[in-house]
């Protein structure tokens, strides 16, 4: 049985970043990863974006992660030229009423120590985005895009530099606590063995199984996922618009509202919608496109709907059903459940891939007690 300091269990945006910035002192980590390459979940199934942390709750980590996350993700990018781009972003109210939420958000986002906000009049939005119609905006100079896939192979990269070792193929079956280390039984054909002080649950989807197998009664501590499936739509031809255009959210929920999501090549997407399923399942509903169109024509009257098709899709691993309040991440040492040193990475939805080095820098904190 090999023994290593730290074992990860999912090689995703989290996971990978937790491996390069735990490996970065020192310690010996590995990860195991059930899929045959990295980031094939999730990680690659979103909208790419670079998020200010204008939403969330201020003081909760889903705000301080993302803002610190965003400064963390830029500086990594520039340094070490992963592909990126701060477009920006308007948030446009179609109506006089939104215009008050739009100023109730660039009041949270300024509460949570988001960068500088500026609200424009419908004539200000048009003249930077003439394919838009709006009452008002709110403009985020500071959101952007970013290459996933790169700023993934940079951290298994960089991880691997350190001497981490990712293994594939190699789903986590078994944990089993024993005498101060956790003995992790891997499904693969050899029936690989591993033994670690400290194991990082970043499963995802299937972060709320890989906390029962550690003997953690999910339901009992509000760990229990549910899954809220997001499609997307692509718009052919050149993007009517060089900004991410959202709509003001609706209040209560974690969905962020039909957006236009562009991408580095300059192609644009509309998406995701939000609806909550039982199975792991990827396919793309067409009977949801009209909906989808008729959100975002709201706001870019002029899209014509037989430029649209189905597109791709992801699924948000959500602590909370519809209409129930939102949760924020669960970043967690399981200590007090008798599990020290095995730390819970649970319902990392959106802003999970800006947050990522935050969360990895924040995981990190955790784990050096114990090594
Ligand atoms: C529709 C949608 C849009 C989004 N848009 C954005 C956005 O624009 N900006 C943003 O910041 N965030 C966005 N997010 C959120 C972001 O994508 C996630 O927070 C992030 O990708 C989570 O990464 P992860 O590593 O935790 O999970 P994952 O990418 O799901 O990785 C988990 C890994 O664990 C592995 N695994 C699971 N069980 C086991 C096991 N037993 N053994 C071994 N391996 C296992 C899986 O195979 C997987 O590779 C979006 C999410 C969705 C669904």
């Amino acid at each position: 049985m090999e023994k290593f300091d730290v074992l990860i269990i999912g090689a995703g945006v989290v996971g990978l970043a937790c491996a390069r910035e735990i490996s970065n002192e020192g310690l010996s980590v590995v990860v195991a990863e059930k899929n045959s390459s990295f980031g094939e979940e999730t990680s690659s199934r979103n909208s790419e974006i670079i998020h200010a942390g204008l939403y969330y709750k201020p003081g909760s980590l889903k705000a301080k992660l993302c803002i610190e996350g965003r400064r963390r993700l830029v500086e990594l990018c520039r340094e070490h030229g992963i592909p990126f781009k701060l477009t920006g972003k308007i948030i446009v109210s179609i109506t006089e009423a939104e215009t008050g939420q739009l100023e109730a958000l660039k009041r949270n986002a300024e509460e949570c120590g988001a960068d500088t906000l500026t609200m424009l009049t419908g004539k200000e939005v048009a003249a930077m985005e003439p394919a838009v119609t709006a009452s008002s905006g709110l403009l985020s100079p500071g959101t952007g895009i970013i290459d996933t896939h790169s700023l993934m192979a940079f951290f298994l990269r960089s991880a691997e530099e350190n001497g981490a070792i990712v293994v594939f193929d190699s789903p986590v079956e078994e944990i089993t606590p024993e005498d101060g280390l956790y003995r992790i039984a891997l499904g693969d054909r050899d029936a690989t063995r591993f033994a670690s002080r400290v194991v990082v649950n970043a499963a995802g989807l299937n972060a709320d199984g890989v906390a029962e197998m550690a003997g953690i009664d999910t339901d009992k501590h509000g760990y229990r996922l549910h899954l809220a499936k997001g499609e997307y739509f692509r718009v052919g031809g050149k993007s009517p618009v060089s900004r991410l255009i959202y709509p003001v959210p609706k209040s209560g929920g974690g969905h962020l509202g039909i957006h236009t999501v562009i991408d580095l090549a300059g192609s644009l997407k509309l998406g995701p919608n939000e609806y909550y399923v039982t199975e792991i399942e990827y396919s793309v509903n067409p009977d949801n496109l009209a909906p989808t169109y008729d959100s975002v024509r709201k706001f870019i009257p002029g899209l014509e709907i037989s430029g649209l098709s189905p597109d791709m899709s992801g699924i948000r691993p959500r602590l909370y059903l519809k209409g129930e309040e939102v949760r924020d991440f669960v970043i967690c040492d399981e200590r007090d459940k008798g599990l020290p040193g095995f730390i819970n990475l649970i319902g990392i939805e959106s802003p999970g891939l800006t947050a990522a080095p935050a969360i990895a820098r924040h995981v990190s904190s955790l784990v050096k007690p114990y090594l």
